[in-house]
C-alpha cells in the first residue's frame, strides 16, 4: 500500500469537485464473478445479454498488470428535470456525461486521466461501458450498497449517480465509509412496481423483459407482448428506482445540465414522431448513443407506443397520420395501433 499515492488521487478527485471516491484492491473484485454466474443461473433466458458482459469478469486474468480499482461516484441528483421528460426518458440517460463533451463531468474525467499520467500511474478505463463491474467495485470501495433492484446506491445520492472506475497498476486501498444499509428484508416495493415483471425477486432481473432494454435497443414493438406494459416510457425506465424509499428526497435539482432544457420540446412524443433525420443526428443520437444514427425509427415507434398508452384520444390524429410516415416500421406500427385501438 502507498498511503501517499492514495491521498494524492483522492485529493485530486476532491479538488475537481467529486466528494465520493474510493480505491479497492483488485482481489476484492473476485466476488463479482460469483454474482455474475448467480444472475445468469437465475434467469437462463438472459444468457445472450449476460454473455455480452462477460468481459467484466475474471478481471485479474484479463488485466494481469492491474492491482487496484479507483472508483468515483458522480452526482446526478443535482440536475433540474424538465417536466415534459419525466416518466418518458430515464434520468440516468438524460444526465449522462459519458460522451457529452458539454457536460461538466466529462472534462473532469479527462483531467483525472491526465493526472494519472502525470503521477506515473498506469490506468485503464472505458468511457462508455466500464472496464470492471462498476456497481460491485463501488460497493467494494465502501461507497454504498447494491440494492434488491440491482442498482448501486450511495447514501448521499441514492441510485441517482454514475460510477466511473479505473483499473490501476499500483497496489492501493482507500475504503470510503458509507452509511447506506442493505434493503430491509420485508421490502419488495421495486419488485411490485416493475411493470413487466422483469424484476421478479431481489437481484433477479430478466433483461429482455426490462423496459430499459426494450426501449433503448432496436426492438420493434409491433406484436410485442409487453407493448402496453411499457406505459409512457420512450427511452429507459426509472420505475424501480422512483418507488424506492431509499431514494426519497434525494433529488435536489439545483443546476441545469447543459442542453437538457433545450431537448425537452424536441423529445415530446409528437415532436419525436415528426423529427427529421438531421435533428436526430445532431441533437439526440450523440447523447442517447445506445440507438444508432439510423435508428430514429425506434424512437418514433416508442413515441407512438407512449401516445397509445397515455391517451389515445388525445393522440388519435398523430397515430392515424403516422400511417403515412416515411419509415416502414413506423407506418406499420401506426397501422397496428389504429386497428388495436379502433381509431379509424
Ligand atoms: S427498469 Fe423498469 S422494467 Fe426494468 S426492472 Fe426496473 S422497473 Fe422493471
Ligand atoms: S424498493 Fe425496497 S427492496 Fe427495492 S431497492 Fe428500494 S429498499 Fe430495496
Amino acid at each position: 500500500m502507498n498511503g501517499d499515492l492514495e491521498s494524492r488521487i483522492v485529493g485530486k478527485a476532491l479538488s475537481l469537485g467529486y466528494d465520493q471516491v474510493g480505491i479497492t484492491p483488485l482481489e476484492d473484485m473476485a466476488g463479482y464473478d460469483q454474482r455474475f454466474e448467480e444472475r445468469l443461473g437465475k434467469v437462463p433466458e438472459s444468457a445472450q445479454f449476460y454473455e455480452g458482459l462477460r468481459r467484466l469478469t475474471k478481471v485479474a486474468e484479463r488485466h494481469p498488470w492491474a492491482n487496484s480499482v479507483i472508483v468515483i461516484v458522480q452526482d446526478q441528483s443535482c440536475y433540474k428535470i424538465p417536466d415534459g421528460l419525466r416518466g418518458h426518458v430515464a434520468l440516468n440517460y438524460l444526465f449522462d456525461s459519458r460522451v457529452d463533451e458539454n457536460a461538466p463531468d466529462y472534462a473532469k474525467t479527462s483531467e483525472m486521466n491526465q493526472f494519472f499520467g502525470e503521477i506515473g500511474l498506469r490506468t485503464e478505463w472505458n468511457r462508455k461501458y466500464g472496464v470492471v463491474g462498476d456497481r460491485y467495485a463501488a460497493m467494494q470501495a465502501g461507497l454504498g450498497v447494491i440494492r434488491y433492484n440491482n442498482f448501486f446506491y450511495s447514501d448521499k445520492y441514492g441510485s441517482f449517480c454514475r460510477i466511473i472506475s479505473w483499473l490501476a497498476d499500483k497496489e492501493m486501498s482507500w475504503k470510503a465509509k458509507s452509511n447506506a444499509r442493505p434493503c430491509p428484508d420485508s421490502c419488495r416495493k421495486c419488485v411490485k412496481a416493475c411493470p413487466t415483471r422483469s424484476l421478479s425477486d431481489p437481484f433477479t432481473m430478466s433483461p429482455f423483459k426490462c423496459v430499459s432494454l426494450l426501449t433503448t435497443r432496436a426492438i420493434d414493438l409491433k406484436g410485442h407482448p409487453l407493448r402496453k406494459e411499457l406505459g409512457g416510457c420512450i427511452y429507459g425506465c426509472d420505475i424501480c428506482q422512483q418507488v424506492c424509499p431509499q431514494n426519497k428526497g434525494k433529488w435536489h435539482e439545483e443546476r441545469e445540465f447543459p442542453g437538457v432544457a433545450e431537448l425537452a420540446p424536441v423529445l415530446a412524443p409528437e415532436a419525436i414522431l415528426a423529427m427529421s433525420e438531421d435533428i436526430y443526428k445532431e441533437m439526440v443520437q450523440p447523447k442517447f448513443f445506445y440507438l444508432s444514427p439510423d435508428e430514429l425509427w425506434k424512437w418514433q415507434v416508442d413515441a407512438l407506443n407512449c401516445m397509445a398508452n397515455s391517451d389515445s384520444d388525445k393522440y388519435a390524429a398523430e397515430i392515424l397520420n403516422a400511417r403515412t410516415h416515411p419509415h416502414e416500421k413506423v407506418r406499420s406500427y401506426a397501422q397496428a395501433l389504429t386497428e388495436e385501438l379502433s381509431l379509424a
